[in-house]
């Protein structure tokens, strides 16, 4: 029997992944329903949030991977298998952090200016404390973000300099980290 482990966050029940996808370029609202429901999009696109949301697209890619933005167009990549299986909230919560580098690159702005390292670049910052305090509000805990903002291409430093930016209360955590 499989035991599911993973708690309930509170992610509002009018928003549904479809996320046993085949690979191949949709408009955001198919795949992502209801987010332009929610206070943090609309915080990231203002009052035309449903009517941008209609607009974008989403290519899912049949690899591995994560979720990212086309720094040619601004539309959102997704991978088949990491929407599928993943954990929803962390889709969820990756979908909140992407939607935000869709503003941006609308906005005009470099979502890769090599002039920063990741963790320091000032749109993965934005992006990240958005997410983080969506991450709050459907109940993960500090010590689970934490958890959520170690990806592989960051060294431990980054990811507590990164942590502290999103005001984790990083002291506790970073030490529990260090027993593992
Ligand atoms: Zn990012």
């Amino acid at each position: 029997m499989t035991v599911q482990t993973s708690k309930k966050y509170k992610i509002a029940p009018e928003i549904k992944i479809f996320r046993n996808t085949r690979s191949g370029t949709y408009s955001f609202k198919d795949i992502f329903v209801g987010f332009e429901k929610l206070e943090v999009v609309r915080g990231i696109f203002g009052e035309k949030t449903s009517q941008f949301l209609s607009k974008l697209k989403v290519e899912v890619f049949p690899r591995e991977g994560y979720m990212g933005v086309s720094d040619e167009d601004g539309h959102i990549f997704a991978s088949q298998y990491y929407i599928s299986q993943g954990e929803l909230w962390s889709v969820y919560l990756d979908t909140i952090h992407e939607l935000v580098h869709v503003r941006q690159f609308k906005e005009g702005k470099n979502l890769f200016d090599p002039a920063f390292s990741y963790v320091d670049r000032p749109t993965e910052i934005e992006a990240y404390q958005t997410g983080a305090r969506e991450a709050r509000r459907i109940g993960l805990t500090d010590e689970e973000i934490f958890e959520y903002l170690e990806v592989p291409w960051i060294t431990k430093a980054e990811h507590i300099r990164l942590a502290k930016k999103c005001d984790l209360l990083i002291d506790d955590l970073s030490l529990k980290n260090n027993k593992r």
